[in-house]
Parts: C-alpha cells; sequence; structure tokens
C-alpha cells in the first residue's frame, strides 16, 4: 500500500471517528505513540474499508509492522465482539504457536486499555475465556476442532488466520475450511436477518499467494490483496566467508566477538533446537560470567562437541564458496569481512559487558518463554537463544543484531517407506529474509549469516515446502471425512496433499474401522473423531475398554500422544570436553569428569527404575511415568527423575480430558470417573495393553530377521540389542537403507539394554527414523524403529484373525 500523506482531517490517529458503530478505547500516551508508528495503524482506514466491502481479505505486511496486535484492535473499534453492536459474535485470531496467542493476547490486552480484560486467549488445556470476551486468540488447533462441533462458527463475528505463510497443516486446512464456512454464514444471513456474514482476514508475512488467492479450488474469485509495507529500518546482511558445518561453534565464536565489538544492542541467535540452545547458553555463561569479558572468550572446546540428537549431522567440512555474489534486491545486502565486526562509523567496544542469556523454543515453560519480553538487567546485553519461534510470530524489543544459522530442524516423511526424520536442513530465501529482518525493528540493524552467500544462492529453496506435503495425514482425512466430506481429494486444500499418501491414510482408516471399504465414516470412526488424537490413538482408547483397563489405557494414549517425556541423555550428561592438550588435564577436568559419571550413573538408574514393571517395552515404561508422576507431580519430581514436567502436566491434562469425553459422548461409559492416581497394573493388564497398543499399530510390526530362514548377510550374530536386525512386516517390499530392508532398535528403549538373544520376535514400532546421512560418508545411516512393545506371534495373530492385513 502506498503511503500518500493523507489530508490532515483523515490522518489516522488510532481512533477513528468515521464509522457506523464504533467503540472509544483509551489508552496510554506511550502505547498510543507506538500504534501511531506501526504501517498497519496507518492503513487502517483502508483495512477497514476492505473488510466492509467483502467477506473475505488478504493482508500482507512484514513482520512487526502491527498486523497480530492491530488489526483486532481495528475490527474491535468498529464494534466487532461487541455485544451491543450489529457484530456481536468475537473477533477470533489464529496462531500457529502456543507462545505467540498466549503473549499477544497479552500485548493486546495491555493496548487496549479500558477494555484490555476482554482480550483472552485459548491454547489446549488453558485458557482465561469468559462472557466479558470479545478478542480471543488461540491456536489453530483450537479453532479447527470448534469448526468440527459448529460448522457456522455462530460464536465469531470475524476470524483472523495469521501466520498464513508458515503453512501449518491445522492453517491450511482452517482456511480450506473457512473458505466453506464464509459461504454458508452468507446464506444464512440471507434466510435470517439475526445472522450475520462472517468475516475472514488471512494475514501473512511472506506467502506465495498463489496457493491461496489464485486457488480456483478455494475462492472463485480472489479475494482482495491489502499490503501493508513495512517502515522497516535497514537491515545489513553479512554472509560469511566460509560455511562451517559446526554451526553451533561458529555461533559461539561470532556472539562471542560480536558481543566484545559491537555497541549496545540485542542478539537474536536462530538455532535448531534446545539441545544446541542450551549448549550455546553454557558455553556464553561460562565465558562471560566468569570476568572473561575484556580478554575475550577462554576458547578450549573443540568444534566437535556440539551435541546433535540422536546421531550426529555432518554437512562435511565446510562448504567451498567462492564465488562473486551481486546484491540481491530484496535484502539489502553488504558482504563485510564479519570476523572484523566493522560498523559504519561506530565506536567498537562500546557495548554493555554483561551479557542476559535466554533461550527461546517451544518445550520451554510458558513463563520462562514470556522473559524475553522483559528489559534485560541495566548494564547487559540481551542475547536470545531461539528456535524458529522468533522468526514471524513474535517481536522481542530491542533486538538489533541477528545471528542466522540458515539452518533449521524439520520433520520429513517419505509416503513409500513410511521413514520419519527430523533433519536439520537449510531454510528457505523466504525464511532468512525473514530473520534478518528481526534486527531492522527499532533501528537500523545487521544480520550475520553463519553461511555464505553461494550457499544462500545454492541451496536455499525459494519457500519453505507446506508441512501438509510433510507430515502422515491420516488424522486430516478422518476429521474432513467426520465432517461428512466422503471425497477428501475435492477439499478445497491450498496445497493438495500427496496423492499416494492420501490412499495409504485411507487404507490405514479402513484397517483401524474408522471408515468403510468405500470410503465412508463409520460409528467407530465418528466416535474417534471426538478425540483430539491421531486415529491410531483413538483406536487404542476404544478397543482399552474391552479388557477392563480403560484408565490405564487413557494414561497411555494422552502419554503416546504428548511431545517426548524422557530428557534424552545427551541433555542430561553434558558431552565430554576434549583437553586443548590431551595429556594435561586439570584438577577442575577431574572433578567435571567425575561428575559426569556421577550423573550417568544416577540417570541410568532412574531408566532402570521406570522399567521395573517391564523392560521390554517403552509403552509400559511411559505408562509408569505417567503413574508415578501422578502421585507426585512436581518439578522437582520431574528434576530428579530426568522428564519434563510441562509435557507430563499435559499428558495429566490429557487423561483428564479424554475421560470427560469418554463420559460425555459414550453411553456406557456414563459413570466414568477420573482417577488421577493409579497403582502399578498387573502383569495380565501389562499384557492386555500391549495388545491394544498393537491393535493402532498394526501395519507398524517388525520381525526379527536374524533368525533363520532369512537371508544369510541378516543372520550374523550382533553383539547388541541395536544391532539385532528387523524386517517390517508392511509394507514389506521397502528398501530401507542400503543393506536391505532392516531396520534397528532406535537407542533411547529399554530395548537397547538387554541382550540381543532377548530381543523379542514381534516389535511394534511408532515410527521410523533415519538421520541424516553425512556427506561424504560411505554408509547411511541405519533406520531405526521407535520400539513401542514386544508382541508374541500369538496375540499378533489374534489381532489379524479374520481381517486381510494391509496391502501396499
Ligand atoms: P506483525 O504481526 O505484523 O509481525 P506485531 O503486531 O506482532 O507485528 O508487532 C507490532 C509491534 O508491536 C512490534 O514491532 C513491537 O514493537 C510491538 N510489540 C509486539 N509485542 C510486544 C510486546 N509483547 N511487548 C512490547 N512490544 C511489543
Ligand atoms: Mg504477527
Amino acid at each position: 500500500m502506498e503511503q500518500d500523506p493523507l489530508p490532515l482531517e483523515l490522518q489516522p490517529t488510532g481512533n477513528i471517528t468515521r464509522k457506523a458503530f464504533s467503540i472509544a478505547v483509551e489508552r496510554s500516551d506511550e502505547i498510543q505513540n507506538i500504534r501511531l508508528k506501526l504501517p498497519v495503524v496507518s492503513d487502517e482506514q483502508k483495512i477497514m474499508e476492505a473488510v466492509h466491502n467483502n467477506n473475505i481479505v488478504v493482508l500482507k505486511g512484514e513482520t512487526g509492522s502491527g498486523k497480530t496486535t492491530q488489526v483486532p484492535q481495528f475490527l474491535f473499534e468498529s464494534g466487532y465482539g461487541s455485544p451491543d453492536s450489529p457484530t456481536p459474535g468475537m473477533i477470533g485470531v489464529t496462531q500457529p504457536r502456543r507462545v505467540a496467542a498466549v503473549s499477544m493476547a497479552k500485548r493486546v490486552g495491555d493496548e487496549l486499555g479500558n477494555h484490555g480484560k476482554k482480550v483472552s486467549y485459548q491454547i489446549r488445556f488453558e485458557g482465561n475465556v469468559g462472557p466479558e470476551t470479545a478478542i480471543k486468540f488461540m491456536t489453530d488447533g483450537v479453532l479447527l476442532r470448534e469448526v468440527a462441533e459448529d460448522i457456522a462458527l455462530h460464536k465469531y463475528s470475524a476470524i483472523i488466520i495469521d501466520e498464513a505463510h508458515e503453512r501449518s497443516v491445522n492453517t491450511d486446512i482452517l482456511i480450506g475450511m473457512l473458505s466453506r464456512v464464509v459461504k454458508l454464514r452468507e446464506e444464512l444471513s440471507l434466510e435470517d436477518a439475526s445472522i450475520k456474514p462472517l468475516k475472514l482476514i488471512i494475514m501473512s508475512a511472506t506467502l506465495d499467494l498463489a496457493d491461496f488467492r489464485e486457488n480456483k479450488a478455494l475462492f472463485s474469485i480472489p479475494p482482495p490483496l491489502l499490503q501493508s509495507e513495512g517502515r522497516q529500518h535497514k537491515v545489513i546482511t553479512h554472509f560469511a566467508r566460509k560455511t562451517y558445518h559446526d554451526y553451533v561453534d561458529e555461533a559461539f565464536r561470532k556472539v562471542s566477538r560480536g558481543h566484545r565489538k559491537l555497541p549496545p544492542g540485542g542478539f537474536l541467535v536462530f538455532l535448531t533446537g534446545q539441545n544446541e540452545i542450551n549448549h550455546l547458553s553454557k558455553r556464553l555463561k561460562e565465558v562471560f560470567h566468569s570476568g572473561h569479558s575484556s580478554s575475550g572468550p577462554k576458547v578450549r572446546i573443540s568444534g566437535k562437541d556440539a551435541p546433535m540428537e540422536a546421531e550426529d549431522i555432518d554437512f562435511g567440512d565446510t562448504i567451498d564458496d567462492n564465488y562473486d555474489y551481486d546484491d540481491d534486491d530484496e535484502l539489502d545486502i553488504h558482504i563485510n569481512d564479519d570476523d572484523e565486526f566493522k560498523m559504519d562509523g561506530e565506536e567498537e567496544n562500546s557495548g554493555p559487558s554483561k551479557i542476559h542469556v535466554l533461550p527461546l523454543y517451544s518445550l520451554l515453560p510458558t513463563r520462562e518463554q514470556l522473559r524475553v519480553f522483559e528489559r534485560p538487567p541495566d548494564g547487559s546485553r540481551l542475547i536470545v537463544l531461539a528456535t524458529n519461534v522468533a522468526e514471524t510470530s513474535l517481536t522481542i524489543p530491542g533486538i538489533r543484531y541477528v545471528f542466522d544459522s540458515g539452518r533449521s530442524k524439520e520433520r520429513k516423511y517419505d509416503q513409500t517407506t513410511g521413514v520419519q526424520s527430523f533433519e536439520v536442513g537449510w531454510i528457505s530465501k523466504a525464511s532468512a529474509r525473514q530473520r534478518a529482518g528481526r534486527a531492522g525493528r527499532t533501528g537500523e540493524g545487521h544480520c550475520y549469516c553463519l553461511y555464505s552467500s553461494a550457499v544462500y544462492e545454492r541451496d536455499f529453496a525459494e519457500h519453505a515446502k507446506p508441512e501438509i506435503l510433510r507430515m502422515p495425514i491420516e488424522g486430516v482425512v478422518l476429521q474432513l471425512k467426520a465432517m461428512n466430506l466422503q471425497h477428501v481429494k475435492n477439499f478445497p486444500f491450498p496445497t493438495s496433499p500427496d496423492r499416494h499418501g492420501l490412499e495409504l491414510s485411507e487404507k490405514l482408516l479402513t484397517y483401524l474401522a474408522a471408515i468403510s471399504p468405500t470410503g465412508q465414516i463409520t460409528p467407530v470412526g465418528s466416535t474417534m473423531s471426538i478425540f483430539p488424537l491421531s486415529p491410531r490413538y483413538a483406536r487404542i482408547l476404544l478397543v482399552g475398554h474391552l479388557h477392563d483397563c480403560l484408565p490405564y489405557t487413557v494414561a497411555l494414549v494422552a502419554g503416546l500422544s504428548a511431545a517426548d517425556v524422557f530428557i534424552p541423555e545427551n541433555q542430561v550428561i553434558p558431552a565430554t570436553i576434549p583437553k586443548e592438550e590431551d595429556d594435561f588435564a586439570t584438577n577442575a577436568d577431574r572433578i567435571e569428569d567425575e561428575a559426569r559419571n556421577n550423573l550417568r550413573r544416577k540417570f541410568n538408574k532412574v531408566q532402570k527404575d521406570f522399567c521395573f514393571l517391564d523392560d521390554k517395552s517403552d509403552a509400559i515404561k511411559l505408562l509408569q511415568v505417567v503413574g508415578e508422576f501422578a502421585h507426585d507431580p512436581t518439578e522437582e519430581w520431574c528434576q530428579l527423575h530426568f522428564v519434563r514436567f510441562k509435557v507430563l502436566k499435559e499428558i495429566l491434562q490429557l487423561r483428564k480430558q479424554i475421560t470427560d469425553l469418554l463420559r460425555t459422548n459414550i453411553t456406557a461409559f456414563a459413570g466414568l470417573k477420573f482417577q488421577e492416581k493409579l497403582d502399578a497394573p498387573s502383569p495380565k493388564q501389562v499384557k492386555a495393553l500391549k495388545q491394544m497398543v498393537a491393535a493402532g499399530f498394526i501395519d507398524h510390526i517388525a520381525i526379527r530377521a536374524d533368525l533363520s530362514p532369512n537371508p544369510p548377510e541378516l543372520r550374523r550374530k550382533p553383539t547388541r540389542a541395536i544391532d539385532v536386525p528387523y524386517l517390517t512386516l508392511f509394507p514389506s517390499q521397502i528398501q530401507h537403507d542400503e543393506e536391505g530392508k532392516a531396520v534397528y532398535i532406535h537407542p533411547s528403549s529399554p530395548l537397547a539394554h538387554i541382550s540381543p538373544q532377548e530381543c523379542p520376535e514381534y516389535i511394534v514400532y511408532s515410527y521410523l527414523q533415519r538421520a541424516a546421512p553425512r556427506i561424504g560418508a560411505e554408509k547411511l545411516p541405519k533406520t531405526r524403529m521407535h520400539a513401542l512393545t514386544d508382541i508374541t506371534g500369538g496375540q499378533l495373530a489374534s489381532l489379524t484373525k479374520g481381517t486381510s492385513l494391509i496391502d501396499y
């Protein structure tokens, strides 16, 4: 949108008077001054006119331009969400991430002054929505469930789908769904004057717009596109001369130097995960909190200790990159020998000497996440170490320098082999621009890339692949079928899922008895869709009541469907620090080694204790943890047992929610009570639970392959359980790696610690995973199965009796 100066009487003030209905908001001068600087606020009239004249509007604007905080307020001020206005329904705002839903609700509440209490949020198990709520921030998942309950979304007068460019599955499905809901509300409003049309505003920072606006299946006429061009300050991007594969080490080096050389201003460092963040945080604190700030970091850690998940990822030594590079149109690129941190005309070393390091990732407790919005202590430099969370959803105040690793961790999923992997890979150019832009909010900023311009040009895709192409979609298919959409392929997806993937999902759902062979949802399927669980877990739950152990099944599926409860060993025990001079170990080093050994002993004992019910089943181990936690649901207990408090608390809430859903939706369970504390299950129950787990994963079973009559190369005598080859039963002809079809137990499983002779004949696994291949390495990493449980041939036979197994 052009920034033409408007005639004086129409200057936007944030409190526009030209409205049929308006709500007076009293804001503090401080807030008002901040608002007036936001590009979106200058465009208020144009935005609201477009909303009044169209039911669907797309708004594109730079990150930080004010979309998330301001647009809901514009709607509120013109009467949306006010009970006595012509548009009384709530204003719903969706976010792909919980942390953004919570923090944005808080910020908008603060900005709305006298109406601040009318802003609420709802994330999965937490919320403060009440009868007064006018603006409701929520995750996209929350709204998706609400559409399933009320397809006309009667409670809302307007919906804002935010961060549409992230292309999360939920956001994509919501956009498809809402394109129909808007039509429905239009039709309903013609029949009944008390029903108003629904306004839909799709907002994004960058967007492959063709997928949305010009998608004929979605919108017969493309909705108007408003662009609010940012008053983003200049950001100078400094590419690295070389791209180092150990980017955590390189980040440490660069951030340390930067802190000593750069003038005041917060740092935002983009890494790929919690491990890396904690590792870098520890190193920075060690160096700068122990009085080394003036003499520079004491670098004694070699570049090899950056811990990665499961198996190391290696991008080869350095990636060569010495070709010339022309300026990019979109990025204000300035190539600099960044090692020098030369600042145009600015004095070196005038920055603060202390550092205030804060991590920011999704598993971090909410109150810890919100610390990034607080002022750092006087005289210290804020250094935020973040994952993608900080890329577009959150604007952290005071950031002037961005350090971008150029990588992110993404889930990949191979539709044919069913192998999933969490791979660290290059981000897209669009993401890189977003990350750099985070430095230009308060003034001119700098982005220091940990990759070269050649790598950026050659290896970065334009846009990231939508999530719907990267994960199993049986859950989406079941949800759509439950909403009476028999032919899922006709759904107006912004990007259609892979055809083969759709077929496989339907086959799996048929096998889980959720849909009939002709693709119609069955009564079992309808019941399954009520639960906020993937179809496999919903299936386990529904067979669970057959064996008189429903409370255990509830606890188990809640546990299985949450994020990982266990903190991996490499996060508990810091990596060994290689000595600079091998033969010279100081006393301090010896103490460190001893502390590490003690920790390892403690860790192993805790893991063993968790397996006292059964040492062959990950699922039973998890059930035991979930049960023990309920007896002492404290942070201390979790710390002592190396498990995640946030996740376990969520599992407890999910157990309660599932129990409530069972009680209210299934007549047979009308009297069901929530039993928080569970006694240990009996051996008979354990056996039944294992069989139930297999019922949900009947296509995920592997058979031990080193026993005859398998080929001789698989009959080698393995010396460790994690080297025992297994063959997946279905799909049966898939080549998993160069060793053929074999898959192996993941080292995190209790099975990894038993002798190879004791390895069970059949294993049920949740998914297969392979680490990214090392460049230049001779062998591909092994495909690992995340084991769920062992099962006997007899149990397997009784499960599959009378049913034809999935035919791939
Ligand atoms: P967009 O959605 O377009 O990325 P936002 O509406 O999130 O932009 O942010 C607009 C501005 O509001 C930011 O530039 C920032 O200065 C300010 N802001 C947002 N959240 C907070 C917060 N929690 N505390 C202080 N300022 C904030
Ligand atoms: Mg935003």
